[in-house]
């Protein structure tokens, strides 16, 4: 097995940055996507593919990429006072490797002068669960007050009815794996200072199984799903709120080779054009008051997003910034059937400018309440 750089795997200088790396993986990830490539690069795409997953786990994480920089590259060999013991006090060196790797690729390990071996079979066969997929589903504030039923239309993998996910094309017979020689595993032996390191590893192109399949699906070239339009019909529930998420169990993409479908999960986004803002199920809205409504009482009106006029009392000797509650006025509740308070602050508005007229009462109330002015 070569030893793999992952800098070089993912073309970023040693010293690259956290950002670097990051769209280093991005851009790899979107080239070598294996469902984006032909038929007959596929196999060469997955390797590369898991390569750069591989590569990005590492470096994106800056503990595990202290410790493969520190031991030039992890999976092959490590040396001697590290070696895994299983005395002693829970110190796992296995474990820490183990999160290194997602399992597809831990598998390795150990040896000294007594050439020990550990060997994880994880099958690359056995049931994986589908992917989760997220949607974003826009509603308005006046959707907020009614709910609102929505059709989700999107993309997802199936599970291919033709093999039944099995990716295998009905009736065909396996034949031995020419990697492993039908054993499943593959043994490689590398001498270091430290001693004999046995490499050990489930077969990657079988699986670990020995066989592969005579012949792969000719509907999904044997991953065992298919691409297809998928929809949904969603309750938005009146009350919902910004960023709200929904679960939609197994509405997500197919497992593989038999796992179960991942979830479908909706994301609520409140477009706010009304400018009121929203605490729990209460609406708060700030509204102007003429400064003679504020000293001799008055109404005004607020309109709500769903076109609800509420007429709001404002009693004499109000002060700038005094809060008036409308109970039962706010947004519906999603626990309780009934709704949130309305909450209106109160902005006493002082003319910047007055007419004649009015300057000449207002000096008779300035002499009145003797003020000077
Ligand atoms: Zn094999
Ligand atoms: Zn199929």
């Amino acid at each position: 097995m070569p030893k793999k750089d992952y800098y070089e795997i993912l073309g970023v200088p040693r010293n690259a940055s956290e950002d670097e790396i990051k769209a280093a993986y991005k851009r790899l990830v979107k080239e070598w996507h294996p469902d984006k490539q032909p038929e007959e690069r596929k196999k060469y795409a997955e390797q590369k593919f898991k390569e750069i997953q591989e590569a990005y786990e590492v470096l994106s994480d800056p503990q595990k990429r202290a410790m493969y920089d520190k031991f030039g590259y992890v999976g092959e060999g490590i040396p001697h006072e590290y070696h895994y013991t299983t005395t002693g006090s829970g110190f796992g060196f296995e474990d820490i490797f183990r999160d290194f790797f997602n399992d597809d690729i831990f598998n390795i390990f150990f040896g000294d002068q007594r050439t020990q071996t550990r060997t994880r079979t994880t099958s690359r066969r056995s049931p994986r669960r589908g992917e989760d997929i997220q949607l974003d589903v826009s509603v308005t504030e006046r959707d907020v007050f009614t709910g609102k039923v929505v059709t989700l239309e999107y993309e997802r993998y199936e599970t291919c009815e033709h093999c039944h996910g099995e990716g295998v094309e009905p009736g065909s017979r396996s034949v031995t794996c020419s990697k492993c020689h039908g054993t499943g595993v593959v043994r490689e032996e590398r001498r270091t200072p430290f001693g004999v390191f046995i490499n050990q590893y489930t077969c990657d192109v079988c699986g670990g199984v020995g066989t592969v399949p005579g012949e792969v699906c000719r509907v999904c070239h044997g991953i065992g799903r298919v691409r297809r339009k998928s929809s949904v019909i969603f309750d938005v529930p009146a009350g919902v709120d910004d960023g709200q998420v929904f679960r939609i169990p197994r509405k997500g993409n197919a497992g593989l080779y038999g796992g179960e479908y991942g979830d479908l999960y909706v994301k609520i986004h409140v477009q706010r054009t009304s400018g009121l803002r929203r605490e729990g199920d209460d609406i708060i809205v700030d509204a102007k008051v003429d400064y003679v409504t504020a000293i001799l009482g008055g109404k005004i009106t607020v309109t709500l997003p769903n076109g609800e006029a509420v007429e709001v009392e404002v009693p004499s000797g109000t002060q700038p910034g005094d809060r008036i509650t409308v109970r039962g006025k706010g947004f519906p509740s999603q626990r309780t059937s009934r709704r949130g308070n309305l909450v209106v602050n109160l902005n006493v508005e002082i003319p910047r400018k007055v007419s004649k007229k009015e300057k000449e009462l207002l000096e008779e109330i300035a002499r009145i309440r003797g003020v000077e002015f």
